[in-house]
C-alpha cells in the first residue's frame, strides 16, 4: 500500500502490480482467438434467428397474404404497412384475371420499414395464414431511408418450380378452404 503521508507507491505496487498487469497480457496472447473476421468469414446463423421477412406463397404461386392487417396491428414499433385489395374471378379488360390470393382478400400494399422493425417477431405470431414468416437473413444495413423500407416486391418469396406468377385462378382446389385445410394435391394437379 502506498505511504499515506508521502504518496510514495509501496514495493508491490512498483515491482509486483505491473508484473501481474503484463501477465495476464501474456496468457492472454496464447489463447484461441475469439474474434470473427466480419464479413469477409461469415458464420451461418441459429435456425430460429430472426432475420428480414419473407411473403410466403402457395404451391400453385398465389400468396398466402390476405391483407387484413393483423401483423400491422401486433407490431410495437408500427412498421408494417399493408393495404388490402378484392380478389375477383372476373377477368379484366385484356382477359387476365384479378386473383392474386385464394379467398376474399390480398395484400395490394405490404411494406415493412427496416428503420423501425426490431426483429421481434410479434408480427409472425399474429398472422393467421403464415403467409408472413422470417429468414436467415441479417444484412440489412444500407445507407439510405428509401432502401430500407421493403415493398412487397422485395419480400415475396421467389417462384419455385411448378408455381405461377398471380394474378392467376385458385389451381389446388375449388375454394380457399381446400388450400386452408390443405386438400389440395401438390404441383397443382387438382385432377
Ligand atoms: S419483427 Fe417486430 S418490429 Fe419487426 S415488423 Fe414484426 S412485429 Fe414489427
Ligand atoms: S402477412 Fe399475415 S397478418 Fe399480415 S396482412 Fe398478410 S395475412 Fe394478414
Amino acid at each position: 500500500m502506498a505511504d499515506k503521508s508521502t504518496g510514495t507507491p509501496s514495493l508491490k505496487e512498483q515491482f509486483w502490480d505491473p508484473v501481474a498487469g503484463f501477465g495476464v497480457t501474456f496468457r492472454t496472447m496464447f489463447r484461441k482467438v475469439v474474434t470473427e473476421q466480419y464479413p469477409k468469414e461469415k458464420f451461418p446463423t441459429a435456425p430460429r434467428f430472426h432475420g428480414r421477412h419473407q411473403l410466403n406463397r402457395w404451391p400453385d404461386g398465389l400468396e398466402k397474404c390476405i391483407g387484413c392487417e393483423l401483423c400491422a396491428w401486433a407490431c410495437p414499433a408500427d412498421a408494417i404497412y399493408v393495404e388490402g385489395a378484392s380478389n375477383s374471378d372476373e377477368p379484366d379488360a385484356d382477359g387476365s384475371s384479378q386473383r392474386f390470393s385464394p379467398g376474399e382478400r390480398y395484400g395490394r400494399v405490404y411494406q415493412i420499414n427496416y428503420l423501425r422493425c426490431i426483429l421481434c417477431g410479434l408480427c409472425i405470431e399474429a398472422c393467421p395464414t403464415r403467409a408472413l414468416t422470417m429468414t436467415n437473413e441479417y444484412e440489412l444495413a444500407d445507407d439510405s431511408r428509401s432502401s430500407l423500407i421493403y415493398e412487397k416486391s422485395d419480400l415475396l418469396a421467389p417462384l419455385l418450380p411448378g408455381m405461377q406468377e398471380p394474378p392467376h385462378a385458385m389451381q389446388l382446389g375449388d375454394d380457399e378452404k381446400d388450400y386452408y385445410r390443405g386438400e389440395f394435391k401438390q404441383g397443382g394437379d387438382n385432377a
